[in-house]
């Protein structure tokens, strides 16, 4: 294994032997690699441990611990006096992915770029590969499809030849993923396929994963779906009950497997089916101590419609309010990890001024960064706007939301719009004709807004538009004509047959609690749907005292 040079006394050398098995071991067998993390970290090798520490922390969704062990690493490893180590490639590998998930683009666009240097100065396929594939996660994320296709593309032979199953599967995986977006389901069933057989190849047997295989079931699943494929449908199906059925995977803290396959399990079966399968893993949340999960809020929203969908209005309601609950909190949670994160961010202004020198190397570094620059100005753009409608995020919507309620003098209103039946929709013409309906509307929206308003994609079927300056019932008074524009519009041109209303709820957002405003239109919304859609109603805010 690596020699560690300048070590000294009989067992250093092993103690980094243990570390680097424990890193390529690490996504396999978390628990041991951070216990022989953890008997290292009093050791010279304390970086290296902590970076391992990192990776795991990362993993499991604990980003602030990640952020702060990878600069003690990085203070440890980045130093001039201090020859090339394949560690401080992995450590910025690690960070780059943390800022990329902490939409924080720029910066991870330069780590990655540092990374891919290192990577050739130590002619290191592992760094190569894994810089290719996550810097193509990262693109992919802010919906630059070409390149991030290119970046996985060019990783896959280089994992393959680690080699490292693992790897190969996952780069499968977020292959076949793209191709599904790109409206490619015949392509990503390949991908699909060839990552499953990975995992089903007899020397990689201990390296089956089973959030990784319900994934990927998952997303066959979903491609079967839309080529109509009714055997591999059934397979998909099939498996996937077994999955669920293995009381392993569902007891030993795997949460959001658990969730996953209930979700998709329960959602095709119908509301009853979704009772039954999402309802015990609300359960295993309550005795892992997880219900702040934030990905149950998925969980209660389904719920909410199975209940509605069967009549049971009071539990529709509860689960709504607990699903607005951990957003709510996934959000507080979300900007605590922004201003910690803001800590490291100075640091890694520093690598970016060393990338930056040593753009002039070499000429296929230059043409990498060339493309971390295009990705760094479009993520920038757009970590504040969804990249199917052009409308706000959520992000942006929360942020100047609360801006807004805190500081406007004059009222402000809250107007959320939602497209009625839109599911059915979805079954009847497919999903790109669905697609196509949200960019219509959102031109519709954009059209009806009027300068000051703002305009965001706040869910899936769901907007939202705020307007400073009035209140909630002249506000409602003035959506009238946005839901007849919808509901007059020529849909047609969509797709044969196709027609569609919107149902409105509008509330005051006085502030300070921007949320509790959005709150009021999202319950006033939800009557609405009750007393038959296709209208506009304004519900009073409790935050505000009426008049
Ligand atoms: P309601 O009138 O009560 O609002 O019923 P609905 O069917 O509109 O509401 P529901 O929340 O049950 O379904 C929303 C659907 O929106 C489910 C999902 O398939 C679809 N959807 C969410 N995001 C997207 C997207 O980006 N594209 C497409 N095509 N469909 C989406
Ligand atoms: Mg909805
Ligand atoms: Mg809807």
């Amino acid at each position: 294994m690596t020699a560690h040079t300048g070590s000294s006394g009989q067992g250093e050398g092993d103690r980094l032997g243990l570390l680097e098995v424990a890193w390529q071991r690490r996504d396999v067998a978390p628990a041991e690699a951070a216990q022989a993390a953890r008997a290292a970290l009093k050791s010279p090798e304390a970086a290296r441990a902590g970076v391992i520490l990192a990776y795991l922390d990362w993993r499991a969704g604990r980003y602030g611990r990640s952020a702060g062990r990878l600069v003690r690493a990085l203070t440890a490893l980045d130093r001039t006096d201090a020859p090339p180590d394949i560690w401080l490639g992995r450590t910025l590998n690690t960070l780059a992915n943390l800022r990329s998930l902490l939409n924080q683009p720029g910066e991870a666009a330069a780590l990655f770029g540092r990374q891919l240097q290192l990577a050739r100065d130590l002619n290191s396929t592992e760094l190569e590969a894994i810089g290719l594939h996550d810097l193509g996660v990262a693109q992919f994320r802010v919906g630059d499809l070409t390149r991030a296709e290119t970046h996985l593309r060019r990783a896959l032979p280089l994992l393959e030849r680690l080699p490292d199953p693992v790897g190969v599967a996952i780069a499968r995986l977020n292959l076949g993923v793209l191709a599904l977006r790109a409206g490619e389901p015949q392509a990503a069933t390949e991908h699909f396929r060839q990552a499953l057989e990975v995992q089903d190849a007899p020397d990689t047997a201990l390296l089956r994963l089973p959030w990784l295989e319900s994934r990927l079931r998952r997303s066959l699943l979903e491609a079967a779906e839309a080529t109509g494929n009714a055997g591999l449908i059934a397979e998909q199906e099939a498996a996937l009950w077994r999955l669920a059925a293995t009381p392993a995977h569902l007891e030993s803290g795997h949460l959001e497997i658990a969730l996953d396959i209930a979700l998709a399990l329960g959602c095709r079966a119908g509301p009853q089916a979704t009772l039954e399968q999402v309802r015990p893993v609300l359960d295993l949340a309550r005795r892992l101590g997880q219900e702040e999960h934030a990905g149950l809020a998925l969980a209660h929203e389904r719920l909410s419609e199975a209940c509605a969908a069967l009549g049971d209005h009071a539990g529709a309601l509860d689960h709504l309010r607990a699903a607005l609950a951990l957003e709510r909190g996934a959000h507080a949670a979300e900007r605590e990890q922004q201003y910690r994160a803001l800590e490291v961010l100075h640091q890694t202004r520093i690598l970016g001024d060393i990338a930056e020198q040593e753009k002039q190397k070499n000429s296929r570094l230059l043409s990498d960064l060339r493309d971390l620059q295009t990705l760094n100005e479009h993520m920038r753009r757009l970590s504040l706007t969804d990249g199917l409608t052009g409308l706000y995020n959520r992000y942006h919507l929360f942020l100047e939301g609360e801006r807004l309620s805190a500081t406007a003098a004059a009222p402000l209103a809250v107007a959320i719009i939602d497209i009625d039946h839109f599911k059915g929709i979805n079954d009847r013409h497919g999903h790109l004709p669905g697609d196509e309906m949200l960019r219509t509307l959102a031109r519709l929206i954009r059209d009806f807004a009027q300068p000051g308003d703002l305009a965001a994609r706040y869910g899936g079927e769901e907007f939202v538009l705020l307007r400073p300056g009035v209140t909630a019932p002249a506000f409602a008074a003035s959506l009238q004509h946005l839901r007849r524009t919808v509901a007059e519009f020529g849909w047609e041109k969509v797709a044969p047959g196709l027609a569609v209303t919107v149902s409105i709820g509008v509330a005051d957002a006085c502030g300070p609690h921007f949320e509790a405003g959005l709150g009021a239109a999202d319950q006033c919304l939800y009557r609405v749907k009750n007393e038959g859609r296709n209208a506009v109603r304004y519900c009073h805010s409790p935050d505000c005292t009426p008049g």
